[in-house]
């Protein structure tokens, strides 16, 4: 095949709010290939930026844009794939946003490749069989305890067995008020599903801060507390491990390269590592950490706050291995989380897991009248002369 079209979409809920939910607005690439197939990718990264990144004039030699690298390509298998998302990394060496931007092309070239060979991207990526994961519904804390407790008992109702609260006041108000903010989230799970915390990078260096808390939210237990420290913060990651706190570390989601993630498993000392396949570039560069993780004995676990589309990338990286068995499942109510994919996109199943899609590519499909209803028609001139125009979906 050759690559005929890659078609790029903004879209956003009317209203955007400043809260720390993802799933407001988002990038997809649709890559056309010149037999009529095609593969859809997401990005987790600001969509206007992303998108610029397809489409912006040649600075110099390292600032080309992907289009100009990937048009009129060869793509037939996953070598392929990886030959084209490393000659999309060269083309854009200095663009600060080439490995967010990238990620969706990537993943639509892996879901095109895998529709061509009629094959999973799972079984490209040389895994036989599938295990299937336990989803923890990912949400933010309430305002308060009493808020956070009824989310929590919501979860609970809706069959969920682990979930993670996140943001929202955490770390904000007092010490007091952060032990109460996760007490009421177990209190309103009950006592048997697995809660996880996600302190949104709150203590920046702090790891004595962060300490305090790690020995206070054991008495709640939880599975894991989140990105305590800022994502670079990896001296940190590494004094609040020598602390030997009471609860396991989790981190990585802000990750955008190999590398990074590499410092913070080697160096940082974490025992999660939470990569978003829509962030670190792509499903080529997601299935190199998640086998680097293996190795050194993290335990690799998808970042994924976005639709179903990007679930479905994150889930085919990680699935082959069994040992993995977390996967972050986005469960708020933005019509861009399950309405983006068609009919519902990966549901639960009856023993409250989640299957990983065994149809060629994703497995899973995008749906054009969300698409349709949501874009955002963009128009970019460059001294009157069109740069750039939303297409239809
Ligand atoms: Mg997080």
């Amino acid at each position: 095949m050759k690559i005929e079209a890659i078609d790029l979409f903004y879209v956003a809920l009317p209203e955007i709010k400043r809260a720390a939910d993802g799933t407001q607005d988002s990038f997809l690439v649709r890559v056309r290939a010149d037999n009529g197939m095609y593969g859809w990718g997401e990005a987790d990264a600001s969509p206007l930026a992303s998108l610029a990144v397809y489409v912006a004039p040649m600075s110099h030699s390292n600032i080309i844009n992907i289009n100009e690298a990937l048009l009129g390509e060869k793509v037939d298998s996953p070598d392929d794939v990886r030959r084209l998302r490393a000659k999309a990394g060269a083309y854009g060496l200095d663009f600060e946003q080439i490995d967010h931007a990238v990620a969706a092309v990537d993943i639509a070239l892996w879901d095109l490749v895998g529709k061509y060979l009629n094959e999973p991207v799972y079984r490209l990526l040389g895994y036989k069989k599938t295990y299937p994961k336990l989803p923890y519904a990912s949400v933010l804390f309430g305002d308060t305890p009493a808020e956070t407790r009824k989310i929590a008992r919501g979860l609970k109702d809706r069959g969920f067995s682990a979930a993670k609260f996140g943001w929202g006041p955490m770390g904000k108000v007092s010490l007091e008020n952060d032990v109460a903010l996760v007490a009421a989230a177990r209190e309103g799970l009950g006592q048997h599903p697995e809660l996880m915390i996600d302190c949104g990078v709150v203590w920046g260096q702090d790891d004595g801060a962060a300490y305090e808390r790690a020995v206070r939210f054991a008495d709640s237990r939880i599975t894991w507390m989140e990105e305590p420290l800022h994502p670079d913060a990896v001296d940190a990651y590494r004094r609040l491990k020598d602390r030997k706190p009471p609860v396991r570390i989790a981190a990585g989601e802000g990750c955008d390269f190999y590398r990074s993630a590499d410092d913070l498993m080697m160096n940082g000392g974490i025992d999660f590592v939470q990569i978003d396949v829509g962030r670190i570039g792509g499903i080529t560069v997601t299935d190199q950490v998640c086998r680097r993780a293996d190795q050194l004995g993290v335990t690799f676990v998808n970042h994924t706050f976005k639709s179903h589309l990007q679930l479905a990338a994150s889930i085919h990286v990680h699935a082959g291995i069994e040992k993995f068995r977390y996967l972050e499942y986005p469960a708020g109510d933005s019509p861009l989380i399950l309405g983006l994919t068609s009919p519902t996109g990966l549901p639960v199943n009856r023993k409250g897991l989640v299957d990983c899609p065994d149809k060629p590519g994703l497995g899973v499909d995008v749906n054009l009248d969300t698409v349709r209803r949501y874009q955002r028609k963009v128009r970019i001139e460059i001294d009157g002369k069109l740069l750039f125009a939303s297409p239809d979906p």
